[in-house]
């Protein structure tokens, strides 16, 4: 069965990776001319952790792993003024057990699954027609395939899922916010925490180690209800608007954003889909279900959600009708618990005024205070609501093919 993909992230990949190993053809269609880089740290938590080691790519994820000590507040002056250190959440809070950038983690999955599978860099579906046997599939580069089924594993804004779900605004929930990403030259020692200072005006200013101690990952992060496309040129004037005189490192980032190579700027978006598949056509990924970075579970649920979906269709052989619900059956409680979004949202995390300021970091102060760090300890470390079926026909041939 020839299965086509598209989005090169995290979950295109991944999906690639077993369905390959069990028996079908895949392909993957990316929009960005080549590998994308950039990202900051995500975690690979809980379950996910089974999926990386299934997938045999856990050392590879260990080579690269970073070694955070956790989320601290600063102020404009750069004194810390609340911590949430990664070891009192045992590793369920902001920084998990396995930190890995995301760049690397794409990076290891695309280098386990390109030499046998086909990656079309710098095209797009524009139409997908589907019929009793199969998808018509139009490209943006004017050429026309014809596949079994069509995986939208295409990101937030997903392509497939406009093309075949209906409009993004039926199924895009705006947090409040956008936030931004790219690589500085590190304006300071870093000493493996992410710092984040909290500038009035809902307002982040954010700095998260890199491999490398001289560079860091920048952050910029803003609060504002949804606004039009906006193309990366204005995304820069906006942040460089928006962030001048924030203060800390904020002018730095600025000055430095010009010259980055891996900008990533986007909505702090929540997508819910009451039903992932329309007939041959199914959502995996941020795609399908995601909570955004403050719900911070993406890339597990992308690495779990490929397992499964290429399980199920294993399972059915190939039977999509039984296949994709199965799949929805079967990470449905999953999805549901790591897409719920901390109390207080965007509004919490990123007060408006200097006495919010003050008051989230008492009570993150007070929350991590010796009393309480067993509740919290307690709340992050729920168990995963998913069990990982054993689908020998992907795992088996794993062991058979090495
Ligand atoms: C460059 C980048 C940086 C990121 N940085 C962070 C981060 O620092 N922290 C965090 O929590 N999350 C980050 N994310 C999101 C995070 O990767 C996802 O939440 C999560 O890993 C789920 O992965 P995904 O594969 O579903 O989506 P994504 O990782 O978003 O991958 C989707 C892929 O689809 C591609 N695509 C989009 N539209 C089309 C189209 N029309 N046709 C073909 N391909 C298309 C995109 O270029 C991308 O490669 C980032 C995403 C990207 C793309």
């Amino acid at each position: 069965m020839k299965i086509l993909i598209s989005g090169a992230g995290i979950a295109g990949p991944a999906l690639a990776y077993w369905l390959e190993k069990a028996g079908f053809e895949p392909t993957v269609v990316e929009l960005a001319q080549a590998p994308r880089p950039g990202g900051q740290t995500v975690d690979i938590r809980g379950i996910a952790r089974e999926v990386v080691e299934r997938m045999g790519v856990m050392e590879a994820v260990k080579e690269r792993r970073m070694h955070e000590r956790g989320l601290a507040y600063v102020r404009a002056d750069g004194r810390r003024s609340a911590a949430l250190p990664a070891e009192i959440l045992d590793g369920g809070g902001p920084v998990a057990e396995i930190e890995i950038l995301r760049g690397d983690l794409s990076e290891i999955l695309l280098d386990a699954t390109s030499q046998k599978i086909e990656y079309l860099y710098g095209d797009s579906i524009t139409k997908l027609v589907q019929d009793d046997d199969g998808v018509q599939v139009t490209f943006h580069s004017g050429s026309e395939r014809r596949f079994d089924l069509v995986v939208g594993a295409d990101g937030v804004h997903s392509r497939v899922r406009s093309l075949a779900f209906g409009n993004e605004a039926e199924f895009v929930e705006h947090l409040g916010g956008y936030g931004s990403f790219f690589t500085v030259k590190t304006p300071e020692p870093l000493d493996g925490w992410m710092k984040i200072y909290s500038a009035p005006g809902g307002r982040w200013v954010g700095m998260r180690p890199d491999h490398d101690p001289q560079y860091a990952k920048a952050l910029l992060s803003f609060r504002s209800p949804l606004l039009p496309r906006l193309k990366p040129a204005e995304q820069k004037a906006l942040l460089a608007k928006t962030f001048a005189g924030a203060g800390w490192h904020a002018a730095h980032a600025i000055d430095a954003m010009e010259g980055a190579d891996d900008f990533y700027f986007d909505s702090t978006s929540r997508v819910v889909v009451p039903e992932w598949s329309r007939g041959r056509i199914v959502l995996l990924g941020d795609a399908g279900y995601c909570g955004s970075p403050m719900a911070g579970h993406g890339t597990a649920l992308s690495l779990v959600g490929a397992y499964v979906l290429a399980g199920e269709l294993t399972r059915y052989d190939g039977d999509h009708a039984r296949a994709f619900p199965a799949y929805q059956r079967e990470m449905q409680p999953y999805v549901d618990q790591r897409t719920e979004l901390p109390p207080g949202g965007l509004k919490m995390a990123m007060p408006m005024t200097a006495t919010g300021i003050r008051l989230r970091d008492a009570s993150t102060r007070l929350m991590t205070s010796r009393p309480f760090r067993p509740l919290l300890a307690k709340l992050a470390g729920q168990p995963d609501a998913i069990a990982l079926k054993p689908y020998p026909a992907i795992t088996q041939a794993r062991t058979t093919q090495g």
